[in-house]
């Protein structure tokens, strides 16, 4: 199937995109990657009248450490931050997910901005982002808006960004000293969405953990923390007994829905095989 017919824009920059925006009341949509856009376009899931195209926007597309924040460009391709030196220094759950994102040829092209912006419950970057509680950055015609991440997952497939709101860059905080991530998912075929995925982000000193983030894929709405689960570990010795009682405190976090990958009861327990897998890779991390 093809897509309905549309207009096609490209804008060189900001304002240019803003103005052209207008014209349509808000109802274009912007065109990054294309990855995911274009497909729910051929199949008649999303039917703009016209695509504004941001690709040729300057400046949106960098990768910089600004004092205790890594800051990326929207525009950052999948690919560009799998192979990112700042990235794998600085923001090793990011490093960690980004190779379960789809498959080389639709790295080279897909965004960051374009995933977090289009909010896939299966995608990988939402819990990333929620796990390190990190901020994106929206512009629009009147101006920019910080809006931290427990305030950016508002719904199925729906973030607070405005019609005609365009996101610019995402901050995560650079790693600190003591800091233990883990990432990782189980799919069918290794570039596959997830079936469940775990983003987790903890201190870990003298084997107890604390200020400790799960964020789960493909098991709601949206990223799901697992709140019950964080405060059965926080500030406890990474034992036996602890890490049962944080797996058992996932019936309470986290209410999947079966889907065409695994029945509701299967994502539960993939949610605790992996959280198994991570508090046993920190308990033996020096
Ligand atoms: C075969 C296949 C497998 C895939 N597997 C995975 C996977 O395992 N994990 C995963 O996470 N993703 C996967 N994807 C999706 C891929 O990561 C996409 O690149 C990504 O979801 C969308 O990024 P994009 O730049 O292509 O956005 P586009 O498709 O261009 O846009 C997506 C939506 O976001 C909006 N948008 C884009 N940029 C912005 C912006 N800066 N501000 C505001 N709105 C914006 C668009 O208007 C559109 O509504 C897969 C895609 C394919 C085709």
């Amino acid at each position: 199937m093809k897509s309905a017919a549309f207009e096609y824009h490209r804008a060189t920059t900001l304002d240019e995109a803003f103005a052209c925006m207008a014209r349509y009341d808000g109802q274009a949509q912007w065109l990054a990657g294309g990855q995911s856009l274009l497909a729910m376009m051929n199949l008649r899931l999303a039917n703009p009248p016209a695509l504004i195209d941001i690709r040729a926007i300057a400046g949106l597309s960098d990768i910089q450490q600004v004092g205790s924040v890594v800051r990326l460009g929207a525009l950052c391709t999948h690919h560009q931050i799998l192979t990112s030196p700042i990235i794998q220094t600085a923001v090793p759950l990011l490093s960690q997910a980004v190779p379960h994102v789809a498959h080389l040829a639709i790295r080279h092209v897909g965004t960051i901005g374009g995933s977090l912006a289009l909010a896939d419950p299966a995608a990988e970057y939402p819990t990333v982002v929620q796990a390190l509680q990190g901020t994106l950055i929206a512009k629009g015609p009147s101006g920019e808006r910080r809006i931290p991440v427990d305030d950016y997952f508002v719904g199925l497939y729906q973030t607070a960004l405005q019609p005609g709101e365009l996101l610019t860059a995402i901050e995560l905080p650079v790693a600190q000293a003591h800091q233990r991530f883990h990432f990782d998912e189980l799919s069918r075929r290794r570039g596959d969405y997830g079936m469940v995925g775990l983003a987790a982000a903890a201190q870990v000193q003298a084997g107890a953990c604390s200020g400790v983030r799960l964020s789960f894929l493909a098991v709601g709405d949206g990223p799901v923390l697992a709140r019950q689960a964080m405060a059965a570990l926080e500030g406890r010795q990474l034992d036996d007994s602890t890490v049962r009682q944080a797996q058992q405190a996932l019936d309470q976090d986290l209410h999947p829905a079966g889907d065409l990958q695994a029945n509701a009861a299967t994502k539960l327990h993939c949610a605790r095989v992996l959280l198994g897998r991570a508090l046993a890779a920190w308990r033996t991390a020096p």
